[in-house]
């Protein structure tokens, strides 16, 4: 069965997009932890930071630009990045994704 997030960058359960390219989908947590609070999701199915190979440098680094870009756009002064790695690292959901949580003024 497809996970979650996978089903969300294929458009096959709602969540609230605020970004959408080639190779991510970000949109709101559902559950949010800060007044902004945005997952970046890759589209490809990845299990979790644990499970990145060399062939995903780029990826990964593409997906710190995408936050920081949101960021910029939000104009936010300050702003935490987190990748919640395992269950014992508080990962839930076991499609890789990157927290942006965005303190406004
Ligand atoms: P993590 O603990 O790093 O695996 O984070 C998973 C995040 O996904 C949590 O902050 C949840 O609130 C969020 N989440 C779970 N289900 C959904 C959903 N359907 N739409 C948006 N966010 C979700
Ligand atoms: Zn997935």
């Amino acid at each position: 069965m497809e996970c979650l997030f996978c089903k969300i960058v294929n458009k096959e359960e709602p969540a609230t997009l605020v970004y959408e390219d080639e190779r991510f989908v970000v949109f709101k947590d559902i559950h949010p932890k800060a007044p902004f609070h945005v997952l970046i999701v890759p589209r490809k199915h990845i299990a979790s930071v644990a499970e990145l190979g060399e062939q995903d440098k780029e990826l990964i680094a593409e997906m710190i630009f995408v936050a920081k870009h949101i960021a910029e756009e939000q104009k936010f002064p300050g702003y935490k990045l987190q990748f919640n790695v395992g269950r014992q690292g508080g990962q839930i959901v076991d499609h890789l994704h990157l927290h942006l949580l965005g303190y406004p003024l």
